[in-house]
């Protein structure tokens, strides 16, 4: 096991009815920017219980972050920061109103252009005190400390964070998953799924706990699925997708043990790109990243094929082979289409197009141990067209 430094100082709280607890987590006298998107918060009453906990206090609204936080938009969310002088923002909603905001509180202190926090890569060490009431599992940034931003003028899609972007709380309240949209629902599970993966599908370097916490965290997933997308009312089931989604990236299975992301580095291209929503982009990249990796990867993939799906036959290539294409049969099961063309029909060159992006931004080496260069890139990319 790797030598390693964990410090996770967000607090949970969790269970029905906690948005009601929101006020006794706020300081005294605070002046708060509570941040929101398109409006599901409003039809599904969140938005009510929300300013019920917050009655106290002094409140400025700022509603529309998109989707894929947009970092136009969260300059105008800046801007007031400023004018109203706001000591602590509240996040509700789900990973780009959360993201969106982690950007805001390292902005809010900081000298240089904004934009330069995403392409300069340096950890942020501290900002603007935030916490987050989640409407949506699947990112698990209620409870780690890193965002991703879009900029829509440049098409990119950055990510940046640090130890001072962790939420002082953040309140995880079951029902919300009420309201949902089964795209959302399916995209939350294969988001979170991801996330266990691009922790846990690395060398093995006999990481005996890590292992069992991340296959016990994308079994609970597996489970869960068919009830939650069954039934998002199901509160067993939203409450065990909930917490799952937290666990999958809160820093505790990465301890110790390397770790991927070139799944994200190269979905986050195409949303950038396209427009394909996060989770799906995942499902399109993650197929052919394993194929193309499969030498290295081979006996981790070949341990997700056993203990996950009870392969047990043939050799490590073969259950590893076996494990991956059960993986693809998992995405297509919660109704998401695994290759870039069910997308878009102008996915030519895109593989080209994305290892130049890379090779400009110096991002020579990705993936577990930096093993991929920008043509490794170009070839996994290609593998996932069709
Ligand atoms: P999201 O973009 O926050 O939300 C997707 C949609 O779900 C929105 O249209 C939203 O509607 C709706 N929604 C949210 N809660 C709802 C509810 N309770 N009922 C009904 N509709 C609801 O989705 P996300 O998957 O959580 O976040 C994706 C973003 O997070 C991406 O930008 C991705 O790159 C990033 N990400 C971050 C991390 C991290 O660790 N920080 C990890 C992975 C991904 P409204 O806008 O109307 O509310
Ligand atoms: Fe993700």
């Amino acid at each position: 096991m790797n030598n390693f430094l964990y410090k996770n100082p967000t607090k949970i709280i969790f269970g029905k009815n906690q948005i009601a607890s929101l006020a006794k987590e706020l300081p005294n006298n605070a002046k708060i920017l509570m941040l929101y998107g398109g409006g599901s918060i409003k039809s599904n009453g969140i938005y009510d219980q929300v300013k019920k906990g917050l009655a106290d206090y002094e409140v400025v609204e700022f509603g529309g972050i998109p989707a894929n936080p947009e970092y136009a938009i969260l300059m105008e969310a800046l801007e007031i920061i400023k004018k109203e002088k706001i000591t602590f923002l509240l996040a509700v909603g789900g990973g780009s109103v959360i993201d969106g905001t982690k950007f805001l509180s390292a902005a809010a202190s900081y000298a240089g252009e904004p934009w330069s926090l995403l392409t300069d890569r340096k950890p942020v060490l501290a900002g603007l005190p935030f916490g987050t009431v989640l409407t949506l599992p699947a990112t698990g940034s209620e409870m780690n400390s890193g965002s991703v931003i879009t900029r829509a003028e440049t098409k990119e899609k950055l990510a940046m964070g640090g130890p001072g972007l962790f939420p002082v709380f953040s309140i995880l309240d079951p029902e919300v998953v009420r309201s949902i949209p089964q795209r959302q629902l399916a995209n939350g599970i294969a988001d979170a799924f991801t996330h266990v993966l691009e922790q846990y599908m690395t060398y093995p370097i006999g990481a005996l706990l890590q292992d069992r916490f991340a296959e016990s965290i994308l079994q609970t997933l597996i489970d869960v699925a068919p009830a939650i997308l069954k039934d998002p009312s199901d509160y067993q089931a939203a409450s065990n997708f909930m917490w799952s989604c937290t666990m999958a990236l809160n820093g505790l299975i990465q301890q110790g043990v390397p770790s991927d992301w070139a799944v994200h580095a190269m979905g986050h291209e195409l949303t950038a790109m396209y427009g394909i929503d996060h989770a799906r982009t995942l499902a399109i990249i993650a197929p052919s990243h394993y194929r193309y990796n499969l030498e290295s990867k081979k006996e981790k993939l070949a341990q997700f094929a056993e203990r996950i799906w009870n392969i047990t036959e043939g050799s490590v290539e073969e259950r590893a082979a076996a494990g991956i294409e059960k993986m693809v049969a998992f995405f297509q099961s919660l109704g998401i289409d695994t290759t870039l063309a069910a997308y878009t029909d102008s996915y030519g060159g895109t593989a080209q197009a994305i290892a130049k992006r890379f090779t400009l931004r110096g991002w020579t080496g990705l993936g577990e141990r930096g093993a991929l260069s920008p043509a490794d890139i170009e070839k996994i990319v290609e593998m996932s067209y069709a």
